[in-house]
């Protein structure tokens, strides 16, 4: 098991704030992995962790992710993250103590770090932790802000996709294309609802099986059994539930001819990209294709710009996928290994 300082000499992030918050018997840990092109911008997770060491790895990890991230969706911002490492999940009166004491840790930074929600966190504690700070966003509609990321994070994917179905086929026509959707949640559901309508055969898979069977049945396709998601036939495998379904066991399984969805870390293993490359499926690197929701949040939070600016951006994430998949096919490299690049050049 790593110590604090063990985590930090091994660290390439440039600033890591850890509070002890003795209140709730937790920790929190705010990770500036990059200002190089704006202030460090990330999600706050909310989470119990075995050890707070565990808690602050996540954080410098998914704040390097971040920076990636962030350099590809070319906002100015840098890449960042904060995990609430806590005993127990506050509710009521606890957790707005804590959102308002993390909140004035925030403020401190002076908006060197911005923050939204991220896994165990939602806008209603964004709206909490605004009433200490303006550095953040991912409010409620109710407050200000943008609402719920995942119908924008959809718009983006399904512009991914069909750039990849472009990149694969030569047309982006998706009539007759066969896409599995596995996750029907918020990203999910927005996205099957794009596809029918642009004539795609859609397929949805969840672990919730009622959840698939009206999504199914609302957009005109129909359910799969949740366990058979990766070996089912289709054009498109479109990852919209859990992180981690890309490994050297799953590859394999998949009858596909391209993986373009919106969870995060999809690659279990890094050799899973060559795995896929070799197999002659195309990857959408996931944090490429699903930063519509951060590129619609910040536009509308924290540039105030309009509706139709977002429009526009969101499209573009599939003329950036157009760019990586000429570059790993020029270059011989894996999907994956092109968008670290792009994400490289634009920070060098
Ligand atoms: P969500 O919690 O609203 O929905 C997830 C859905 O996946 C739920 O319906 C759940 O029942 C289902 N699910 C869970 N495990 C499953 C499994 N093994 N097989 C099939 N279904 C399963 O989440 P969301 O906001 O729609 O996000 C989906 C994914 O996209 C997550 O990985 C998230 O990190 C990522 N993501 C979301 C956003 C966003 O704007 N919401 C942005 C970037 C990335």
């Amino acid at each position: 098991m790593s110590t604090f300082e063990e985590l930090l000499d091994s660290w390439d992030g440039e600033q890591a704030v850890i509070h002890r918050d003795r209140e709730s018997g937790g920790w929190i840990f705010i990770c500036m992995h990059s200002t190089q092109l704006g202030p460090a911008a990330g999600g706050t997770r909310l989470k119990v962790y075995e050890t707070p060491a565990e808690g602050l790895r996540d954080a410098m990890r998914l704040s390097a992710g971040m920076t990636a991230k962030l350099a590809v969706a070319d906002l100015g911002l840098g890449g960042g993250k904060a995990v609430l490492a806590m005993p127990k999940i506050p509710q009521g009166q606890e957790r707005t103590a804590l959102l308002h004491r993390y909140g004035d840790t925030v403020a401190s930074l002076g908006g060197g770090f911005i923050t939204s929600s991220d896994i165990g966190t939602g806008e209603l504690d964004m709206d909490v932790i605004a009433e200490r700070t303006d550095h953040v966003f991912g409010r409620s509609k109710a407050r200000g802000g943008a609402g719920d990321p995942g119908p924008f994070t959809a718009v983006g994917v399904f512009h991914g996709l069909k750039a990849s179905v472009a990149h694969v086929h030569g047309s982006d026509d998706l009539s007759g294309r066969t896409v599995l959707v596995q996750g029907v949640g918020s990203v999910g559901t927005a996205l099957a609802e794009l596809l029918a309508r642009d004539g795609a055969v859609v397929l949805v898979a969840d672990v919730d099986a009622e959840r698939a069977e009206t999504v199914a049945a609302a957009v005109g396709g129909s359910a799969v059994g949740a366990e058979h998601a990766i070996a089912t036939e289709c054009d498109v495998y479109a990852p919209c539930a859990l992180g981690a379904t890309l490994s050297t066991e799953s590859v394999p399984q998949l009858r596909c001819r391209i993986v373009a969805g919106s969870a995060n870390n999809q690659l279990a293993q890094p050799d899973a990209a060559e795995l896929l490359r070799a197999a002659g499926i195309l990857y959408a690197p996931d944090y490429v294709i699903n930063a519509g929701g951060a590129i619609a949040i910040n536009f509308l939070e924290l540039n105030d710009r309009s509706l139709s600016d977002v429009d526009v951006a969101l499209a573009k994430i599939g003329d950036t996928l157009g760019e990586i998949y000429a570059r790993a096919e020029s270059e011989g490299i894996t999907t994956a290994a092109a968008a670290d690049a792009l994400a490289a050049s634009r920070l060098s």
